[in-house]
């Protein structure tokens, strides 16, 4: 546990870049103490940076903090054994079903909400074709990709979050072939659950930052909390923008975890119609009040890609979108365009019409 100290004025320097989205201090330090603590939790470092409160104070709100993520990490776990959503998709697969806590039972109704607007693109019940591929392991595995036949298996059998019955605190799926994965948006709704604790515990001014993946509250000193998104080809910053209190940033692609195999990269991001890994190279980032749904929400549009995207975040209500592709350009919708300030060399910008 350290306390953060802070420049008096300017950016950090690039070396120390190691997110994809990092938080830059502000451009003068505020007055208030602040607080800095790392936590190691979803197989990442989560940073807790906290303003105006005692150490003391700090420290025991990112305790508490700590160990709501513990119980998140167990029970929200797609493989690991001892978890509640373990034995869920055990009984699952036997054809059973599961009274389930009402700690699980948001992310089952919220996934199922999302799967639908987003058009089956997020799909947290193909948790089947995500350990085909090896993804199910601290490290994922080597060797040649699954055979086409076991894919076209799990494709056919079309897993699906609308497969679930969900009575009461019951689940069960019509479905065997359904094998929940909550990965694709369960550091969202963490990040956004631990801004809660932390406002419950009397922080009005924090940043939760899980390897790029952030959600804020309040300010930072005089001014809204400043981040910096990485660039996803190279090294430095792309761009920054003001994160405003309550809101949450997160981002996806397809090249931050991967398996590889005869040169061959194949990433973690499914594409539920084809059990294939998602091809076109891409990270999308999104902004929302909601940690859960912007963290879905990335997820189903690095899936969509640059050439479907613009319909997915129409149908998902996104404000704030930005995409970046294989040649570098950026997509955005027009809202995200006037909050973002690109660092260094500007990109070629291909400004979506408004999301609906
Ligand atoms: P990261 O966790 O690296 O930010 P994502 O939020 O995109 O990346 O989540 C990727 C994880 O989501 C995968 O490791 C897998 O567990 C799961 N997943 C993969 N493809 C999909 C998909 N199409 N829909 C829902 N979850 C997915
Ligand atoms: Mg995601």
């Amino acid at each position: 546990m350290t306390s953060m100290t802070s420049p008096p004025c300017g950016y950090p320097l690039p070396s120390l870049l190691s997110a994809l989205v990092l938080v830059l201090l502000g451009a003068c330090a505020p007055s208030a103490p602040e607080y800095h603590r790392s936590l190691y939790v979803f197989g990442t470092l989560v940073d807790v940076d906290i303003l105006g409160l005692t150490p003391e104070q700090a420290a025991k709100a990112v305790d508490a903090v700590e160990t709501d993520f513990q119980r998140m990490h167990r029970d929200w776990h797609a493989w690991k054994p001892g978890g509640e959503l373990v034995a869920l998709n055990e009984q699952i697969a036997a054809g059973g079903s599961l009274r389930v806590s009402p700690f699980l039972m948001p992310l089952l109704e919220q996934g199922r909400a999302l799967y639908l607007e987003s058009d089956g693109l997020f799909n947290p019940a193909i948790g089947g074709l995500v350990g085909l591929w090896g993804f199910h392991r601290d490290e994922p595995s080597g060797g040649a990709p699954p055979s086409a036949t076991a894919i076209e298996a799990l494709v056919q059998a079309r897993p699906g979050m609308n497969d679930l019955k969900i009575e009461g605190d019951r689940v069960a799926s019509r479905n065997p072939a359904v094998q929940l994965d909550l990965g694709g948006f369960a550091k969202g709704y963490a990040l956004n659950r631990a801004v809660e604790r932390l406002r419950g515990l009397g922080v009005r001014d924090a940043v939760v930052n899980a390897g790029g993946d952030l959600c804020v509250t309040g300010r930072h000193g005089e001014r809204p909390w400043h981040i910096g998104i990485r660039h996803p080809q190279g090294v430095g910053v792309l761009a920054s923008l003001h994160v405003h209190d309550g809101e949450c940033v997160m981002t996806s692609g397809n090249y931050e975890r991967y398996r590889e195999y005869e040169d061959v990269r194949y990433a973690h991001i499914l594409d539920p119609r084809t059990g294939q890994p998602v091809r076109h190279v891409v990270s999308a980032t999104v902004i929302h009040e909601d940690g859960g749904r912007a963290d879905a929400a990335a997820t189903a549009l690095t899936v969509a890609g640059p050439t479907h995207w613009e319909r997915i975040a129409g149908r998902m209500g996104l404000r704030y979108v930005m995409l970046v592709d294989a040649e570098g350009r950026v997509h955005m919708t027009a809202d995200m365009a006037e909050r973002i300030r690109f660092q260094g060399q500007s990109p070629e910008v291909v400004t979506a019409a408004q999301a609906e």
